[in-house]
């Protein structure tokens, strides 16, 4: 760990960076195992790192009720939410080994509680709908009937998917605070950056020190475009367009929920840990479908007091080319009618990519589209 100073830098949530690794105990294997699902597991991962500070276990009812109800933590913190550890029954001992499916051991919990929660309240008060074709209430109502709680200890990291990218956020901090960087953008992503986000992203570090390009690497929904292409663009398009020294690439590993306004909160809070002074917030931010209003994922930033979330969001309108303009514009800054503007809707981009063929230059970096040629050749 470097030496850096990273005091000017954003305080992580609740004011300490939580650290939840810790030596394996000799007595792990005599102990009951937990398995973990693929969400939970980047929990786990998360609470380890710290990035889901002030937590440092599975949460409590206290904790979960007023989370649901009101989105804030016991302690009167925002937390948008749950963070939980779902169970068949109530464990024997008061510690038990938390694992995955193959039966690897991760980490042990100390048993605070176990205890029963409305499935159908929760999705109806996280995800505003109970309607099982929702990818994140689908997960809830397929998990185990009762939430274990407890304090975590864990003395076996998860294997990053892309090690190269893999940053706790002690780490984003020590590397922010090296650049001499105090003000920090951070981007949430789960898709290939096309002009529009890369015209956002360099619209927000224009008024800050750095930017954080933290491209969700989690579990995610099929259909969206595999981690491993989009990080070949993040690459590609890092390289030939952004300086060097004021762009950092890294992971985030959580698991996608598609909690849509709820999920936007959350995220942001996890850039507070990661060292984001600012945070980056489209339209419809993590949701999915249309089950939320286009501005929705903004508008919950002002059922917060100010400065309660400390972390500053920046909240962007869809951008397109303009050519009247000669540039990139949103419907803020452009007032041309949409002849002017180079528009593709998702499907005819994919159509073309999948066809060979490259976008206009005004709609994708030509080196981005060549990586998604090559990706959907090879599927
Ligand atoms: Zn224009």
């Amino acid at each position: 760990m470097t030496a850096v100073a990273t005091d000017h830098l954003i305080k992580p949530h609740g004011g300490v960076l939580v650290d939840r690794t810790g030596d394996r105990p000799d007595d792990v294997e005599t102990l009951e195992v937990v398995t973990l699902t693929s969400r939970e597991l980047s929990d786990l991962d998360m609470l380890a790192s710290g990035a889901l500070s002030p937590l440092e276990g599975f949460m409590g009812r206290t904790d979960y009720e007023r989370v649901v109800e009101e989105m804030h933590l016991a302690n009167g913190l925002p937390w948008a939410l749950p963070v939980c550890l779902a169970v068949d029954a109530a464990p024997d001992g008061d510690r038990v080994a938390l694992a995955d499916d193959d039966g690897r051991l991760y980490a042990v919990l100390e048993v605070d509680e176990v205890y029963s929660y409305d499935k159908d309240r929760e999705a109806t008060q996280c995800f505003r709908t109970t309607d099982e074709e929702h990818p994140g209430v689908a997960r809830l109502y397929a998990q185990k009937p009762l939430y274990l709680a407890g304090k975590v200890t864990v003395f076996e990291r998860q294997t990053p998917d892309f090690p190269e990218l893999a940053m706790d956020p002690a780490e984003t901090r020590a590397a922010f605070a090296e650049r001499g960087w105090k003000r920090v953008v951070g981007f949430q992503t789960r898709n290939p950056i096309h002009r529009a986000h890369e015209y956002l992203t360099k619209t927000a570090l224009e008024t800050v020190d750095g930017l954080l390009i933290h491209p969700l690497v989690g579990e995610t929904k099929s259909d969206d475009v595999p981690a491993k292409t989009r990080v070949e663009c993040y690459g590609v398009l890092v390289d030939g367009y952004y300086p060097a020294d004021r762009v950092l690439v890294s992971a985030f590993p959580a698991a996608m929920r598609y909690a849509g306004p709820r999920e936007a909160i959350w995220h942001a809070i996890c850039r507070k840990n990661y060292g984001c002074s600012h945070f980056i917030v489209g339209r419809d931010h993590a949701g999915v479908g249309m089950y939320y209003g286009t501005y929705d994922a903004q508008l919950i930033f002002d059922e917060f007091e100010a400065h309660e979330l400390d972390i500053e969001p920046m909240f962007f309108e869809h951008s397109f080319w303009c050519r009247a303009c000669g540039s990139m514009a949103s419907s803020k800054t452009c007032p041309h009618s949409s002849d002017q503007h180079v528009f593709l809707s998702g499907t005819k981009v994919r159509e073309m990519l999948e066809n060979g063929e490259l976008p206009p230059v005004e709609f994708s970096r030509p080196e981005v589209a060549e990586v998604l040629i090559d990706a959907y050749r090879t599927a």
